[in-house]
């Protein structure tokens, strides 16, 4: 494809003419005339051949770009300018299109005109254009801007509404804040884009960034890496390491690369952890009219890259281990980086919900966390959450919202016991919210995706099966810190065991070497520090995991001996 009137990259987003004529005279002299007079506010794009302007149509399909107008030859040899125009159209089926022909082939485009919808047919030549092409252009411009296609910038994800990795993928970018746009493979802008990325939609998701250039089926790695979220670190010693990009890690990474730490941040999933999944956090201070947790941690992440800390995501640190002075980690592929201090603060995790049907429908109807994704295709549904604490309340609030009806399950005799008092009275002022108490979900059903949920009063022994498309589950949590056993000491639950409560008899850990107590924040390896949810006895706060973060920094200054 020859490509004419390249500007500057906003011309980008201009809407395209595109003309096809196999005679290079004849195409050079089409995209001259359109440039002199349309150059301004659209760009114009030429090919030598049907099959290489459906090649362009397809690379301008998948970067999001707009076809104003498609001029064609009808003389062309293996694609005529009919058959181009057809399948054209089923990829920009708003563009305008006319048929270039010579006076001897008029009656027979004529003919070709009446059996697919062309608007228009120019003879050739068409000297001077001022008469013979422009008013048809202008017309087919003024009519295709009247209706013109959205213009579509951002990564476009292409999947199934019920389907767990085509869940994931819209979840891992919206966890890491990136834009994107859905399109079910069941609607045309979506079947477009199969056709554009010449796939048959067999595998799902197919994801194209802006770049257009498309995936199937990415891993979380690939799908990072495709849209410019970093994964690979840029060197392999740091002064700092901070494994986890809740709001502790996070806050150590804003603390330590502001204070000039060279500093990684190494994040699993998303940056955010469980905050950036709340959907709003009425309690952090500076906000006295709430923060979504995505929001707060969005500006989290994007302060710690502007005072240089590296950030990358998709990366599970698998390993921890001691090499002389230095704190090396390694990462699941065997790969590793080391650093002079760690700072763990890899939180918890959703404890699993146990009932028959749940494993199978994850993703297709039961959902961790709050999944703000799906809350559009809660609209008027009945939606269902698990669990009685702060998270299940708010994301009850939050789905009254759209949803037809929301039913808190909660498996304790009273709300007041384990959710805050303020929650408690939100929830009873909203009349599509209803509380069952005393109830634990027995079994859920459904055929791909969930339907339905058997719940079982517990004190009578009576079970229902009653109707629900959206089931949300908050039932606690749990470190997963298995990675980290026989390195760190660890409590019988897993949680981190940090500075006195390391001393037992007054006696320090085992294998501890040097000649104080471990500093609060600081585990039973020297130099590596425990912050946040995923500390023994921590305050399970963002404030507090944020607060820290920030501690285990002055922590790690001390340790290397720097003011
Ligand atoms: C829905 C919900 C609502 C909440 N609402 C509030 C509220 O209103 N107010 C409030 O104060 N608190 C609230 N909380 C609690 C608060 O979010 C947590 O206390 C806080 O997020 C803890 O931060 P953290 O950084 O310690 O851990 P997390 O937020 O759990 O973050 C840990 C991060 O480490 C990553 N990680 C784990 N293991 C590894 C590994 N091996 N390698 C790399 N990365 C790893 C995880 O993917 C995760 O991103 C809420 C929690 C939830 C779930």
């Amino acid at each position: 494809m020859t490509q004419t009137s390249q500007g500057p990259a906003t011309r980008a987003a201009l809407p395209i003419l595109l003309t096809v004529d196999d005679d290079p005279a004849v195409s050079r002299a089409v995209a001259r005339d359109l440039r002199r007079r349309y150059g301004q506010d659209n760009r114009v794009v030429r090919a030598g051949s049907g099959a290489e302007a459906l090649e362009a149509l397809n690379e301008i399909k998948l970067r999001g770009g707009r076809v104003a107008a498609v001029l064609a030859d009808y003389r062309m040899p293996e694609m005529d300018g009919i058959e181009f125009l057809e399948q054209a159209m089923d990829l920009f089926p708003r563009a305008r299109r006319a048929l270039l022909t010579a006076y001897a082939d008029t009656d027979a485009a004529i003919a070709a005109i009446n059996v697919v919808d062309v608007d228009h047919y120019l003879l050739k030549p068409w000297e001077p254009p001022e008469e013979k092409l422009y008013p048809v252009v202008d017309e087919m411009i003024a009519s295709y801007l009247a209706e013109p296609d959205p213009e579509v910038v951002e990564t476009k994800v292409v999947g199934h509404r019920w389907s767990a990795p085509s869940f994931a993928a819209r979840e891992f970018l919206a966890r890491n804040a990136v834009p994107y746009r859905w399109f079910s493979v069941d609607e045309p802008e979506g079947t477009r884009l199969l056709q554009a990325a010449g796939v048959d939609g067999s595998t799902l998701p197919v994801v194209v960034p802006p770049d257009g250039t498309p995936l199937v089926a990415p891993s979380t790695t690939e799908l990072a890496g495709a849209v410019g979220l970093s994964t690979t670190p840029a060197t392999d010693f740091y002064d700092l390491v901070v494994v986890g990009g809740g709001p502790a890690g996070l806050g150590a990474a804003v603390y330590g690369a502001s204070e000039g730490l060279r500093t990684l941040l190494v994040e699993r999933e998303a940056t955010g952890g469980q905050a950036g999944q709340s959907s709003r956090i009425e309690n952090y201070l500076g906000f006295p009219d709430g923060v979504s947790g995505s929001q707060l941690t969005d500006r989290a992440r994007r302060q710690a890259a502007r005072f240089g800390a590296e950030i990358l995501t998709t990366r599970d640190v698998t390993r921890l281990r001691v090499n002389g002075p230095a704190r090396v980690v390694s990462f699941g592929d065997g790969s590793e980086v080391a650093a002079h201090a760690v700072v763990v603060a890899t939180g918890v995790s959703y404890r699993a919900l146990d009932a028959p049907g749940v494993a199978d429908l994850s993703g297709r109807g039961v959902y961790y966390g709050s999944a703000s994704t799906e809350a559009e295709d809660c609209a008027g549904r009945d939606v269902f959450i698990v669990g009685g604490a702060n998270s299940a309340g708010q994301a009850a609030v939050f789905f009254s919202r759209v949803a037809g009806s929301v039913t808190l399950l909660v498996r304790g005799e009273t709300l007041e016991r384990s959710m805050s008092h303020y929650l408690v009275e939100q929830l009873r002022g909203i009349g599509n919210v209803s509380v069952r108490l005393c109830t634990v979900v027995d079994e859920v059903h459904g055929d791909g995706h969930l339907e339905a949920l058997t719940l079982r009063h517990v004190p009578s022994r009576t079970s229902e099966k009653v109707g629900g498309s959206h089931l949300f589950v908050f039932i606690g949590a749990q470190p997963r810190t298995d990675w980290l056993d026989g390195v760190l000491a660890r409590d019988e639950h897993g949680f981190l065991l940090t500075g006195p409560d390391l001393l037992v008899d007054r006696r320090r850990p085992r294998g501890w070497a040097l000649d104080r107590d471990p500093w609060p924040l600081e585990s039973s390896t020297p130099g590596v520090f425990v912050a946040g949810d995923v500390r023994a006895d921590s305050v399970k706060r963002v404030a507090s995991a944020v607060g820290e973060g920030a501690m285990a920094v002055t922590l790690v200054h001390r340790y290397l001996g720097t003011p």
